[in-house]
């Protein structure tokens, strides 16, 4: 069973000082009265730092200010996706051959593409922008957080590119893993949320259940 200590002079509370039904414990060295749900909070939280302590997960590097620990932090997550191994080799056939046969073929041999051909080559040309922006939104795409007192920003860029959302993060702010639309394998992707009234932010859709704790774990030492 885990074990509770008293907020204010962190002597461990016994299982017998609790009383469960009024939802509150006694400090037998001080006396004072905490709520239960406080001493659970103040349990998750110190266990959290401790996470912090140890090496981040695989993908993940972590950025903080060494003469101010307590200051920004940034946190930069990149995995590959294995996906992509089987995109690039579909994206180079598939492109390849549209490119080709409707347009660089017929300029090569005549120097000219007649009309009809360059509106009917449309669709493959937006479908070759389309992969491309896959292919390296999975090799280079990186997700970045970065925290500073009482605020955040998340994004997701590719070479410097993409939109940035900003959040508050403060003691009432709700962090938790929550589910995308998206699904791989009849598995429901993760993402992780941040709540603040009625304002949500959704964030590093995708990721893996390491890096999921790991994250919701800085944010959550940071919320305070
Ligand atoms: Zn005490």
């Amino acid at each position: 069973m885990k074990e509770y200590s008293c907020p204010d002079c962190r002597t461990i509370i016994a299982h017998d000082d609790m009383n469960i039904k009024e939802g509150v414990g006694v400090c037998s060295r001080c006396g004072k009265i905490s709520k239960l749900i406080d001493l659970v909070e103040e349990f998750d939280s110190a266990d959290y730092s401790r996470l912090l302590y140890e090496k981040p997960p695989r993908g993940i590097k972590l950025v903080r200010d060494k003469m101010n620990p307590m200051g920004d932090v940034t946190l930069t997550y990149h995995r590959i996706n294995p996906a992509v191994l089987f995109l690039i080799p579909f994206t180079a056939i598939w492109s390849g051959f549209s490119m080709f046969g409707i347009y660089i073929g017929p300029f090569l041999k005549d120097g000219k593409i007649p009309l009809e051909q360059a509106l009917m080559g449309i669709p493959f040309v937006i479908g070759t922008i389309i992969l491309l922006i896959s292919v390296f939104s999975m090799l280079f795409g990186k997700k970045i957080l970065t925290l500073s007192n009482g605020k955040g920003t998340y994004a997701f860029k590719v070479f410097g590119i993409g939109r940035t959302k900003h959040f508050e993060l403060n003691r009432s702010t709700r962090i938790e893993n929550s589910e995308t639309n998206y699904q791989v394998n009849h598995n429901t992707l993760p993402q992780i949320t941040i709540t603040n009234g009625s304002k949500r932010v959704n964030m590093f859709a995708g990721l893996r259940y390491d890096a999921m704790d790991y994250i919701i774990a800085l944010l959550r030492s940071v919320a305070r």
